[in-house]
């Protein structure tokens, strides 16, 4: 359209901006190039069979989790990164391409959706309490999500999301909007949690965690940690108290040193006992100790029962990242008194650690490419969904492998580092815009009531101006 002179009009989402020659729309993706709207980063192809001109960096291996099934990916994928979008959503989609795989005629088709119904689910190793669950996660001061049910080792955030996006102030939907853009392409990003924590937060990178680089995540709850390396103290120390937020473990009195005869200790502990040798809440959530408050451990003992303790028992206390550690002997009163720690018990300190994965952020993008999008795909847009339940159409997002969920739908959920880089972009509605391809058999689309007539082979796409290659093994 051309209804303000001089002026082009973007179609390609609700905006509906007038850019100005030279000019870019309000996203920066589309520009005016000499009066022709023109998507302005490159298209990516993805090269599986060998180097190509262009940019080269690795990518994912092919048929990473491939199924079995009908499907298999061509050696030139076309991706939607850069394709651009079409709307509203009746036009077909942007790229509908036809390469012949093993003998049999594929189509993908491309698009770049559109989605305001899409958020992140950030997984954080660490033990460390970052908020209570449900509660507020801000940037800027703006609410963009809350922390959620914490994982083994790993506390959660569930952050953007419709309500987020669009159902608070402008301010709150922006900075919600441009957080998740720069999370899912990688970049850091600090949050606050209402009476908890300060994070940042980057895809594939440590946590930082109140200015601290969480380097290790957990190698287990306390009791998991006794039943790991209980063979491995005994002879050695007399108990061993591991102290975790959630479940902290005492081995004399846990099934693995009754299984191997531990002699009972007369220690006794605060906190809530669940089963033997298991308590619960010795302490308050913090950054402390096992992701509790604790400085100082022995705050969680009582003394000792002098009808089983003995003077000269040792006893380690050690954290479920083996960062924290002191080992005592009870003394004449039968009072734990610090020592150095033997070198002997020294390697099970040291096992501890290197049992510890290296504590990460991860960050799923999560969107639901169940609606309007699919008109692009095909005038039936249940055939999609049908199809995509049955497997016969494979979901990709800039090529990685997609996890979609089961129920109604086609709620998806990627890995944001299996994408290349900056894969993700954004329109002022505000919603995030992601790259999302289908594939599928030629008679199978046919057969859902695709676009049939515009399919283009993918020699006549590859021949197409401002391309990358990016080469995947
Ligand atoms: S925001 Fe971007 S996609 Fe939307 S109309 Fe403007 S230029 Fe086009």
């Amino acid at each position: 359209m051309d209804d303000q002179p001089g002026k082009i009009r973007c179609d390609a989402c609700p905006v509906l901006c007038y850019i100005r020659e030279g000019m870019l729309g309000a996203c920066d993706r589309y520009a005016n190039r000499g009066g022709v709207l023109t998507r302005v980063d490159p298209h990516v192809l993805l090269d599986r069979t060998s180097s190509r001109g262009g940019e080269m960096v690795p990518f994912l291996p092919t048929s990473q989790d491939w199924d079995g099934r009908i499907l298999r990916e061509p050696r030139t994928f076309v991706t939607a990164i850069g394709a651009g979008t079409t709307y509203p959503d009746y036009k077909p989609a942007p790229f509908i391409v036809s390469a012949e795989v093993d003998g049999v005629d594929m189509v993908t088709v491309v698009t770049e959706g559109i989605f305001s119904y899409c958020g992140l689910k950030v997984k954080i190793d660490t033990d460390r309490h970052l908020g209570d669950e449900r509660a507020a996660v801000r940037v800027d001061g703006e609410q963009v999500g809350h922390v959620t049910t914490a994982e083994y080792g790993s506390q959660m955030l569930s952050l953007g999301g419709v309500r987020h996006l669009t159902g608070g102030s402008k301010k709150e939907g922006r900075v919600t909007c441009e957080t998740m853009l720069s999370l899912a392409n990688g970049h850091p990003v600090e949050a606050v949690v209402d009476g908890g924590a300060s994070i940042v937060i980057a895809a594939g990178k440590a946590p930082v965690i109140n200015g601290h680089v969480e380097e290790r995540m957990r190698v287990g709850c306390g009791s998991a940690t006794i039943g790991m390396f209980a063979r491995q103290w005994l002879g050695l120390v007399d108990e061993v108290v591991v102290v975790d937020d959630h479940i902290t473990g005492v081995l004399s009195e846990h099934q693995a040193g009754k299984f191997l005869g531990v002699r009972d200790t007369g220690i006794k502990m605060k906190g809530h006992r669940s089963t033997p040798g298991r308590y619960f809440k010795v302490a308050h959530p913090g950054t402390g100790w096992g992701g509790t408050d604790l400085t100082d451990p022995l705050s969680i003992l009582k003394p000792f029962d002098p009808r089983e303790a003995w003077p000269g028992l040792r006893m380690l206390m050690v954290s479920t990242t083996g960062e924290h550690y002191t080992y005592y002997e009870l003394d004449e009163t039968l009072t734990p008194v610090e020592k150095n720690l033997p070198p002997a018990l020294q390697l099970s300190v040291e096992r501890i650690r290197e049992n510890c994965e290296p504590a990460l952020c991860s960050v799923l993008f999560m969107a639901g490419a169940g609606g309007s999008l699919r008109a692009g795909v095909t005038e039936n847009p249940v055939r999609l969904t049908q199809s995509v339940k049955q497997t016969s159409t494979r979901v990709t997002a800039g090529g990685a492998p997609c996890y979609v969920w089961p129920g109604g739908g086609i709620t998806y959920m990627v890995d944001v580092t299996t994408l290349p880089a900056n894969a993700f972009g954004s329109v002022p509605t505000p919603a995030l815009v992601a790259p999302i391809e289908f594939t599928m058999p030629q008679d199978a689309y046919a057969a859902m009531g695709g676009h049939m007539d515009q399919i283009r082979p993918v020699k006549d796409v590859v021949a197409g101006q401002g391309k990358v290659w990016i080469k995947t093994q």
